[in-house]
């Protein structure tokens, strides 16, 4: 059968590429299944979708913000009509399990929510004057067109995270999705020419990443970008974005999570949410638990819970409902978390569940993993520094809280972190001084709701943050206004 062709959304139409070149998207639980194929675009077509992004830009700044929400809260009402077709594309596209997929176009739906709801917020301040008669006051106003570049692992939910802000406060967007989900930008597509967006606020653009990274940091009409990504990538686009003073950039970068455990804990639910959050999504998650650092005192009870939990994941396709645990996106993150337990053998760990690929009958056409935990390692060691991002979970030793907390900040990343612990005073000291934008007690390193700031510290995010309110900032700009209103 011809796989179905798919085009990208331009000036509010659906545009195939004058390159006649594609890439197929391919589902990593039966690598035999294409869900289609997307174009790559060639330069001058992303300059069109920049530049259909500027034109639009002129009429969606003056509406109201009130009739921006309305089409933000239009979108959110056909996400959760097509909650399921689009969970299963999900499924098919990136691996997760249909239950994650699900829980992914709900939030989506949510983020669109929550934002609509700021066209009826204030839109700047009334502040006094030190001149009698002056009437002055803050006005937030959006900064033009924004690239939106984003990853594979929450298609949609990592779009929706940056779409909704950037609409609502009156911005134009270029999105270029990763390679591995486009279908999840197709579906966003989709949802907005079908509430009747005015063409060019949404362009959507596929094909090479450096081409299309370079026209989002040298047109003049690009004001934004904001990323989700590596480390590597979202470092060196900083970079480069220096160099135009116009050029804003918020970076959501990679993360090295950790969980610390004290001897005070309860074992049993510790052990289940740190399972929870180091192998849902298959680890590929940049919230997803990749260290556990645990006391001496408290390491044998944990451990015992945490491997038969570990070794109970059922892995499989994720539409299957009973299948907990799906397959890894492609070859080159199946490689790399293979790569990363040989490496963590060689350091001197132990593997005591998992570490190796999975191959026999359902298996033997996806990129499945077993869920892998690897005791005795060192902090320093590279698997203990270096993100994964699959379903490894590295096990360190402690003495107590303060070498534990200094463990925990001991990589360049700082993205998230938890504790675990029935002491109150410990609690305080772990959220006071671990190095991460969010830290959790007694709860995962990951899953935070849509109207929670999110965002790393250190190599791990930027200044702007993501989510609630403060995610309006970076699609912002305030004007000051002074009107000497004294009546002559
Ligand atoms: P990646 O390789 O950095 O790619 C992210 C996106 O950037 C993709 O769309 C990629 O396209 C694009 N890209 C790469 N080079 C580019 C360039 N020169 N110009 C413009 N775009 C470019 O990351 P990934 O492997 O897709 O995603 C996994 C990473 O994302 C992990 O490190 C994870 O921690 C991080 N992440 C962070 C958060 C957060 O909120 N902090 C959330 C989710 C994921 P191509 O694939 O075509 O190169």
């Amino acid at each position: 059968m011809q796989n179905r062709e798919y085009g990208n959304l331009v000036a509010g139409e659906i545009r195939t590429s004058a390159s006649r070149e594609n890439t197929p998207d391919i589902n990593p639980a039966d690598t035999r299944e294409v869900l289609g194929v997307f174009p790559s675009m060639t330069e001058d077509e992303v300059v069109e979708a920049v530049e259909s992004a500027a034109e639009a830009f002129r009429a969606w700044k003056d509406l109201t913000p009130i009739a921006r929400g309305a089409y933000l809260f239009q979108a959110a009402n056909l996400f959760r009509d097509r909650a399921e077709s689009i969970a299963r594309d999900i499924t098919r596209e990136v691996g997760k399990t249909i239950k994650e997929a699900r829980v992914e176009v709900a939030n989506t739906a949510n983020f669109f929510e929550y934002f609509a709801g700021f066209g009826r917020q204030p839109q700047g301040d009334h502040l006094p004057d030190e001149r009698s008669g002056v009437f002055t006051y803050t006005q937030r106003e959006p900064i033009g067109v924004v690239g939106l570049i984003t990853p594979w692992n929450d298609p949609l939910l990592t779009t929706a995270r940056k779409l909704a802000p950037a609409l609502i406060s009156g911005n134009t967007v270029v999105l270029k999705p990763a390679p591995d989900t486009p279908l999840a930008a197709w579906h966003l597509a989709e949802v907005f020419r079908d509430v009747e967006l005015p063409g060019g606020v949404i362009n959507t653009v596929t094909g090479s990443a450096s081409m299309i990274g370079n026209v989002l940091l040298e047109h003049p009409a690009v004001n934004g970008i904001s990323f989700t990504g590596s480390t590597r990538v979202g470092k060196e686009l900083t970079r480069r974005a220096g160099e135009r003073s116009e050029l804003r950039i918020q970076t959501e970068m990679g993360g090295k999570n950790a969980s610390l455990v004290l001897a005070d804990a309860d074992f049993a639910k510790s052990a289940d949410t740190i399972v929870a959050g180091a192998f849902a999504q298959g680890g590929q998650r940049c919230t997803a638990t990749s260290r556990v650092v645990v006391t001496e005192e408290a390491h044998g009870s944990l451990m015992e819970t945490l491997v038969a939990r570990t070794q109970d994941i059922r892995v499989g396709n994720g539409l299957d409902e009973s299948t907990a645990m799906g397959p890894v996106v492609n070859q080159g993150q199946l490689d790399r978390i293979l790569g990363a337990v040989e490496r963590g053998k060689d350091e001197g760990g132990t593997v005591v569940a998992g570490g190796s690929r999975l191959t026999e009958d359902a298996y033997e056409h996806g990129y499945f993993v077993a869920p892998t935990v690897i005791d005795g390692v060192d902090p320093e060691a590279g698997v203990a520094q270096e993100e994964i991002f699959g379903p490894v979970l590295s096990v360190i030793r402690t003495s107590d809280l303060e070498e534990g907390v200094r463990i925990v900040n001991g990589t360049g990343y700082g993205l998230s972190a938890s504790i675990f612990t029935e002491n109150l005073a410990a609690a305080h000291y772990f959220a006071r001084h671990a190095e991460a934008g969010n830290i959790s007690v007694n709860l995962p390193t990951a899953g935070w709701s849509v109207h929670l700031p999110f965002g790393g510290f250190k190599d791990s995010g930027s200044a702007f943050k993501e989510q609630g309110r403060e995610g309006l900032q970076f699609y912002t700009r305030v004007r000051t206004v002074a009107m000497n209103v004294t009546p002559r």
